[in-house]
């Protein structure tokens, strides 16, 4: 996902997961027997050689028949894989292990960071251990919040990230399948840094849009958004390959002038550029011109070609842009392109890939009053909020 401050925001490595029956069956006997909560499983450490646990009392499950046990550590202990099982401190259970605290005030720690729900330990096919962190789809999202947005922003805006994060969440559940999670902790899914990352307010806006979605057609849509679009966000068929969704349309936004990267300038030497060019499939050898093919409505570049001594690659902008680094030229929306001896420079405006909600301009919806489903409403069209 788009991210608001940028990757310095990304915080890489969390850990833990739980089990989805026992969680229901402790949330539901806790709720009076109510329908248990939705759960998801967040891969929060891969391929690690080891992860330290806080002490505490859980019951532990081993195995695919889920063997019961209750065990008590009062100090940390580490768990590692060994052979096909997991060890946990001194004892060898079989995998997948999964760890959750025997009340449910208790919250298990895993190098230092706590967290909802439950962990499993697995062993992945390389020999190393995941760690899926289990939990209610609400606390989830409490985790993501801080990182893909701000806490300081206006309430209604929190209220918005919340039903966006939590619909991207449902939309592209399983993305993760093969390594049996749901979803990464990270930018490539939405940043996740577990109960350590709650603040008070944007709790506050989970449980104000206590599982409210945005869907299109009775399905949950998938729902993108970027930092600050520059006056228009875009056509997702315009960035991305794939069918237009009805959904995701361009519209006009006169209310992200305010971001710090409405209008930005940036250099890349073509020396570098070349190089990443041929890194990624297309080596022109050395660059003598580059030329915007094509631009889309809203006036961001659609296709560019790129002349070279050993040839001429054609891209789409979109691409162009992430291989050159997305963090450099921040979006395709340039106003001008100009070429020196050794760089190219881009005037730009926004930042990010433009599609779905602008960030900025919902910062500033909010500002003026308007509320968190005005906003949604204005950036996603044909959509409706309901309550899952
Ligand atoms: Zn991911
Ligand atoms: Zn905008």
């Amino acid at each position: 996902m788009m991210f608001w401050f940028g990757p310095s925001f990304v915080r890489f490595l969390r850990n833990s997961v739980v089990l989805g029956t026992m969680l229901a069956v402790a949330f539901g006997s806790l709720r009076g027997g109510s329908r248990p909560p939705e759960t998801i499983r967040i891969g929060i450490m891969t391929e690690t050689a080891s992860v330290t646990m806080g002490p505490g009392a859980f019951l532990v499950r081993e195995g695919a028949d889920g063997k019961e046990h209750r065990l008590s550590w009062g100090d940390k202990f580490e768990v590692r894989v060994a052979g096909h099982g997991v060890l946990l401190g001194t004892k060898l259970l079989s995998g997948p292990v999964v760890v959750q605290p025997l009340t449910p005030d208790a919250f298990p720690i895993l190098n230092g960071r706590s967290y909802h729900g439950g962990l499993e330990f697995r062993r992945a096919p390389s020999g190393r251990l995941t760690v899926i962190n289990e939990l209610p789809l609400d606390d989830y999202v409490k985790g993501i919040l801080i990182h893909e947005t701000s806490p300081v922003w206006p309430f209604e805006a929190l209220k918005v990230q919340a039903v966006i994060s939590r619909s991207y969440a449902l939309n592209t559940r399983g993305r993760h399948g093969k390594e049996g999670y749901d979803l990464c902790d990270e930018i490539h899914c939405q940043v996740y840094g577990g109960r350590d990352s709650e603040r008070e307010i944007p709790n506050r806006a989970v449980e104000e849009t206590r599982g409210e979605v945005l869907t299109h057609e009775g399905k949950i849509i998938k729902a993108v958004f970027h930092s600050c679009c520059g006056g228009s966000t875009e056509n997702s068929e315009n960035i991305w390959e794939g069918p237009a969704l009805p959904y995701l349309k361009a519209v006009r936004c006169r209310w992200c002038r305010r971001s710090p990267r409405y209008k930005w300038v940036a250099e890349v030497r073509l020396d570098s550029a070349a190089r990443k060019l041929a890194a990624g499939g297309s080596d022109v050898g050395n660059i003598r011109m580059l030329r915007v093919l094509s631009r889309s409505r809203s006036g961001r570049a659609y296709r560019v070609r790129v002349a070279g001594s050993k040839g001429a690659a054609e891209l789409s902008a979109n691409a162009f842009r992430i291989l050159l680094d997305g963090r450099v030229v921040r979006s395709t929306f340039w106003t001008a392109v100009s070429q020196t001896r050794d760089s190219w420079r881009f005037d730009g405006k926004g930042w990010g890939h433009g599609v779905g909600l602008c960030q900025w301009g919902t910062k500033a919806m909010a500002d003026a009053g308007r509320n968190y489903k005005t906003i949604l409403h204005y950036y996603y069209r044909n959509v409706k909020l309901e309550r899952r």
